[in-house]
């Protein structure tokens, strides 16, 4: 016996269990007092381990006590009777505790049963946020002019006529002030807010008045916010959709700064080798005005479906502030110049990830949020041809 210079172990955690009544003593030998603490283990152990101590234990082949039993033939016969009564014994408590606590789970699962609760069942996983891609592409948007030195403004959704349309050098007859196109609102302004009717904004250049007013130039802002139009909702056109304007005023402004800046935005955005360029174009409170178009995602110019053939795909307004917009914000229009742009983050998103319908953007499909909710998930942007 290997372990027979050592002294007897004393169990120190005698102990009675309840359900099974095991009395955990020494045995006299430090090989069976080594199974003890398993033994006063056995009525905390879930079905699975249970099963598999039985078999360390008791099993027939392998079992530690059916191993030491197996060792008895071995010994001098004296002592071959005081350790085969010893582990007769604990073999004894281990099938009695096994047994007892086997009933004890069994009795468990027919309470659980009995109360409906299924605890086998496979549990429901937690599902895994992240950012909506209009969120990304705005917070992408602002953090690339915020290196430029632009800083973020904002502003309410609810204006009046004059901030979303007569200041921005809309005539007072402009089809855009019609209540086909734009949303107002029954209740008349507060007292002293300049102009008209409330609305809800549509288009977030009301800040660019707010933000000019506010104080001097030099003035670099972006403008992240939602804008509401009387549009129905088809594949590309929403209600309510999100906007983002940038606005730089300041003495010696030109459209080469525009120019410079949205090209190199777009570089930013899309990819270094992003080509980009600008139509001619009409806005009321711009001039000159045009639209800016980046060279399709998609086919990389070659002409696809998404781009109808032409290989580029507009992603913004832009021009410089008509003299007009400045006069109307008390600042002097020979010394003052600026350059302006919007566009829709919905649209870009759609751009950006090859969604071809933007109603996919607002519809909380799990599918389709998985997909491109997370980094890297259909993301088409950034790949050189
Ligand atoms: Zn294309």
């Amino acid at each position: 016996m290997t372990g027979s210079a050592r002294p007897p172990t004393t169990a120190t955690n005698d102990s009675t269990d309840p359900a099974g009544s095991v009395t955990m003593a020494s045995t006299g030998f430090p090989e069976l007092d080594a199974l003890l603490p398993r033994l006063a283990a056995v009525p905390a152990l879930e079905a699975a381990a249970l099963e598999a101590e039985q078999v360390a234990v008791l099993g027939r082949k392998s079992g530690l006590l059916t191993a030491a039993l197996k060792s008895l033939s071995s010994l001098p016969v004296d002592e071959r009777k005081r350790f085969g009564a010893a582990v007769n014994q604990l073999k004894g408590q281990f099938e009695a505790a096994f047994a007892a606590r086997a009933e004890a789970l069994e009795a468990e699962r027919r309470r659980r049963e009995a109360a409906g609760l299924d605890l086998t069942m496979p549990g429901r996983r937690r599902w895994v946020g992240a950012e909506h891609p209009v969120t990304r592409v705005v917070d992408e948007i602002v953090g690339i002019f915020r290196e430029l030195g632009f800083a973020v403004a904002t502003g309410p959704e609810v204006e009046t006529e004059w901030y979303n349309f007569l200041a921005l050098n809309f005539p007072a007859d402009h089809p855009a002030m019609d209540m086909h196109d734009t949303l107002y609102l029954d209740t008349p302004p507060a007292e002293g807010e300049p102009g008209g009717r409330l609305l809800l904004r549509t288009h977030t250049s009301p800040v660019q008045i707010r933000t000019l007013l506010a104080g001097p130039p030099p003035v670099r802002v972006v403008i992240p916010g939602m804008v509401y139009r009387n549009d129905a909702i088809d594949a590309s056109h929403l209600p309510a959709f999100s906007q983002i304007e940038g606005l730089a005023v300041d003495e010696g402004i030109s459209f080469v700064d525009l120019k410079a800046t949205l090209t190199h935005f777009a570089r930013r955005f899309f990819s270094p080798a992003t080509r980009s360029r600008f139509r001619p174009s009409f806005f009321p409170f711009t001039e000159p005005s045009a639209e800016m178009d980046v060279e399709c995602q998609l086919c990389h110019g070659r002409g696809c479906p998404a781009c109808k053939g032409t290989g580029w795909m507009e992603i913004l307004g832009c021009g410089m502030v008509h003299p007009a917009v400045l006069e109307n914000c008390k600042l002097d229009s020979e010394r003052y110049t600026g350059w302006a742009f919007g566009m829709g983050p919905h649209r870009i998103a759609l751009l950006r990830y090859g969604v071809p319908d933007i109603r996919l953007l607002l519809g909380g499909d799990m599918r389709f949020l998985e997909q491109v909710g997370r980094p890297g998930g259909t993301d088409t942007g950034g790949v050189d041809a």
